[in-house]
């Protein structure tokens, strides 16, 4: 049997695989977004992870410890130390002959 062209029909095969390629198409760039949002928030996870708890200077990990009681975190290599703002508040309540009030009001040696 021959195949008769009709082109009522040719249009409505068009029109129909034209909604199905816009269909396809809006898919696409939905799967592409929430995937970019899962690489964006592993990402950034990671970059947190690579992050924490290292000295900001050097990139090597703090080492906890503590003083009169009270954690901190230090960099080894000797580029700062780290403590939180409660805890810095309990720190100076207590006497001034506390090591930080000697760091902080000690006074510095002029070179
Ligand atoms: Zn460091």
């Amino acid at each position: 049997m021959d195949y008769v062209r009709d082109p009522f029909l040719e249009k409505w095969r068009q029109k129909e695989q034209g909604e199905e390629d816009v269909y396809f198409a809006r898919r696409d760039r939905e799967l592409i977004e929430r995937l970019r949002e899962v690489n964006g928030a592993t990402e950034r996870r990671h970059v947190q992870e690579l992050v924490r708890m290292r000295c900001p200077d050097c990139g090597e990990k703090l080492i906890r410890s503590e003083r009169d009681g009270v954690p901190i975190a230090q960099c080894a290599a000797g580029h700062g130390m780290w403590i939180t703002e409660s805890e810095l508040h309990l720190l100076a309540e207590r006497a001034r002959s506390s090591w930080i009030a000697r760091y902080f009001y000690q006074p510095k040696p002029i070179v």
